[in-house]
């Protein structure tokens, strides 16, 4: 039976291993899909455009924004990140699950533009162990971490904002834990499409 298309909104800090979890539920969840955000950050070695983002110059993001064509926009550590708003809608209309990666900020729009949406937060065992990742991670220099673990701090001070948290201390785990709420939230009664259950059962409505 169809059910209506939602947002899951997974914040976290940088380092949290949000790429990896979503990389891990995506196969057992046919019908969630990425939103692919647009920034204006430089591409990290690896990084492919239109799969992990879409990299545009300050002003193709100010055009973006001139044309309405982002859901949500925020600045994050010098540079700026935006949701485009037709995949998302599109997505929804059509019965799919979207789940995108966006910050705190972005987290709050959305939550006051759509508050059906799924509000997601993850996070790494401990600072330390973030630490540890973002320096492992070697794609950022020693400045921009420190700036994106200060920025984890204040992050974690807005967790009561969200509906879950999720603590990525094993991936599989915390993997899992996120497939089980996905799978939840969309048996909500909310999400039914009734007209469709009223066509499936014929007595509906009968004495
Ligand atoms: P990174 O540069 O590490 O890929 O991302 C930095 C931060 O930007 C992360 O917290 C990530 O969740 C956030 N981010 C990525 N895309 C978007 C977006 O479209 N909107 C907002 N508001 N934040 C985003």
């Amino acid at each position: 039976m169809r059910r209506k298309g939602f947002l899951i909104v997974l914040s976290g800090p940088s380092g949290a291993g949000k790429n990896s979890v979503m990389n891990a539920v995506f196969p057992t969840i046919p019908n969630l899909k990425y939103s692919v955000s647009v920034t204006t950050r430089p591409p990290r070695k690896g990084e492919v455009e239109g799969v992990d983002y879409f990299f545009r110059t300050e002003e193709e993001f100010d055009e973006l924004i001139r044309q309405d064509k982002l859901l949500e926009f925020a600045s994050f550590v010098g540079y700026r990140y935006g949701t485009p708003k037709d995949f998302v809608l599109n997505q929804i209309a059509e019965g799919n699950v979207v789940i995108m990666d966006i910050d705190i900020q972005g987290a709050s729009q959305i939550r006051e533009k759509m508050p059906e949406a799924v509000l997601v937060f993850l996070v790494p065992p401990s600072w330390e162990e973030l630490q540890k990742r973002l320096t492992h991670r070697g794609s950022d220099d020693h400045d921009v971490i420190a700036k994106r673990l200060q920025q984890a701090v204040e992050e974690l001070k807005h967790i009561v904002h969200y509906d879950y948290f999720i603590i990525n201390d094993e991936l599989n785990r915390a993997a899992e834990q996120l497939r089980h709420i996905i799978m939840s939230e969309a048996a909500r009664v909310s999400r039914i499409d009734l007209t469709e259950l009223q066509s499936l059962w014929k007595g509906w409505g009968k004495p």
